[in-house]
């Protein structure tokens, strides 16, 4: 029996869009540390550089999100859950105003209400479950038992499991056998999540 989920939370580069992000090589151009992701390894540079860092990775994410391509597979299953319609939000580590050039390059857009687009600066970015938390807020008080995270890292999968949700992580290049902790289901496509969770 599929486990019925009403809100679905989506991360949004490499899962609703095709990967196009070279994060190593933007550590490495930047002197960033390549064993920490991006914002963290910010945070731990000398404080006079912070600001021109972060200015850099808008800079950069900003032009890739104009050339944003949607994942197939996301084309698939967005449309079978508008029919259901449940609520559908976006949680993203990238910017507000750069996911939404991302959604609308995508032709995604239509799918999630601008206020259900959450992005690095509105809540403490993942794997804290502050943006999950506050998603569930906007959408009415949901249960965190009938919501699904669904992203394509393992600090997706964290940030769900750690607001209560169900989550599930997305791997579409390599095989994972089972699901690696805290993750409820491993996915090579979205629309695989139908055998999992039901939209209702
Ligand atoms: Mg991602």
């Amino acid at each position: 029996m599929p486990t019925p989920i009403h809100c679905w939370i989506f991360d949004l580069d490499g899962t609703l869009t095709l990967a196009q992000h070279d994060f190593a090589g933007f550590k490495q151009a930047h002197g960033l540390p390549l064993d920490t992701p991006i914002l963290e390894g910010i945070a731990l540079a000398p404080p006079a550089t912070r600001a021109e860092l972060l200015k850099s990775v808008d800079a950069w994410e900003a032009g890739l999100a104009t050339e944003s391509q949607p994942a197939p597979d996301a084309q698939r299953l967005l449309p079978i859950l508008e029919t259901a319609r449940v609520p559908m939000a976006v949680l993203t580590r990238n910017t507000r105003a750069n996911a939404l050039v991302s959604l609308a390059a995508t032709g995604l857009a239509r799918y999630f209400p601008e206020p259900l687009v959450i992005g690095r600066d509105e809540f403490a970015p993942k794997p804290s479950p502050d943006g999950v938390r506050g998603l569930l807020s906007l959408m009415g008080h949901v249960d965190p038992r009938t919501a699904l995270m669904v992203g394509d890292h393992i600090d997706d999968v964290r940030s769900g499991h750690a607001a209560g949700t169900y989550s599930a992580l997305l791997r579409r290049a390599e095989s994972v056998a089972s699901p690696p902790p805290p993750a409820d289901v491993v996915i090579s496509a979205l629309d695989e999540l139908l055998e999992t969770f039901e939209p209702r």
